[in-house]
């Protein structure tokens, strides 16, 4: 007895059930004589466009489980599939979670995407960009964790262990193309943000900061001229306030400690004692949406405000 598949009339498109025991069939729509072969690859070249959308949906709407489902159906017919691989990749990493991390099955998945890939170099900038993006999150997570929890240097310090995965996925990227100076700065650029948001103490001897250091030396052989950025401490308050160290308001604040609080002796002496309670307060504010909601109203904004202001007043 003969089991039917789904298929699709090369001629007409319309659904088909093909026998699997022939070889050739007549279509019930236009009569037209089809390839069972034929029928059954264009069902699946039909479906597999119907899933990619339904991943990129799902994807781009943060359920990467359900994205996830979509690609495998797609990597069942098409084992090659570059982009599919891809995307798995990616949504693989973002169900990864401090307490259990996806990043090894997730930089596997990166590696079946390059092999895949027809154009290998599109695909490397790809997985490059994507693995950044990853581990500035993964950072950003470690971060705010840590910001809400650890009451002592000791405990800052077990950030080493929550960031490792990023670092592995750092690494990775830079494998992909030894020799690029674009990889290098934005490994750099994330490791620097993550050692400056960290209070001084719990980073002076951690192994990112070497790390760092390493890809700095790096990059200084390939070009000479390098100078590696200068080096800012985060505004803990302002981004325990805000929930993220990049909201434009942290940001802002942040260019007015930079460029006019360190100029005049009482901003410095501001900025000093800021650093000394920021931590300490901003794990206060991270426990008490109340208190969080009294520190925007009472500090965040007005800081916000003025600094908006001097910046006008020094383009006037
Ligand atoms: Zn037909």
């Amino acid at each position: 007895m003969s089991t039917f598949k789904s298929g699709q009339c090369p001629n007409c498109g319309g659904d088909l059930q093909v026998p699997d025991d022939k070889n050739t069939i007549l279509c019930m729509y236009c009569g037209s004589k089809v390839v069972v072969a034929d029928a059954v690859q264009k069902a699946a070249g039909a479906n597999i466009a119907n899933w990619r959308n339904l991943a990129e949906t799902a994807r781009r709407g943060g359920q990467s489980h359900e994205a996830i489902d979509y690609y495998n159906k797609i990597l069942e017919i098409e084992i090659s599939d570059a982009d599919a691989w891809f995307g798995k990749a990616e949504c693989t990493a973002m169900t990864s979670t401090l307490a259990n991390t996806k990043m090894p099955e997730a930089l596997n998945l990166f590696l079946k995407a390059l092999e895949s890939a027809a154009d290998k170099e599109l695909m490397k900038k790809s997985v490059t960009e994507s693995l950044i993006n990853i581990s500035n999150s993964n950072f950003r997570a470690a971060f705010n964790h840590s910001a809400k929890f650890a009451t002592s240097v000791s405990e800052w310090r077990e950030i080493e262990e929550l960031v490792s995965p990023a670092i592995i996925a750092l690494a990775f990227a830079h494998a992909l193309d030894t020799k690029s100076q674009t990889t290098l700065k934005a490994v750099i650029k994330a490791f620097d943000e993550l050692i400056n948001a960290i209070p001084k103490e719990a980073c002076a001897n951690a192994p990112f900061k070497k790390a760092k250091q390493e890809y700095v030396v790096k990059l200084k052989l390939l070009d000479p001229n390098y100078i590696p950025p200068k080096t800012k401490s985060d505004c803990f308050v302002a981004t325990a306030v805000m929930g993220d160290g990049h909201h434009p308001d942290v940001m802002q604040i942040r260019r007015l400690r930079d460029e006019c609080l360190v100029r005049c002796c009482s901003g410095r002496l501001f900025i000093s004692l800021y650093n000394q309670i920021g931590p300490h307060l901003a794990r206060a504010i991270s426990y008490s949406p109340t208190l969080r909601g009294a520190c925007h109203n009472i500090l965040i904004k007005p800081l916000v405000y003025i600094s908006k202001y001097i910046e006008q007043e020094k383009t006037l």
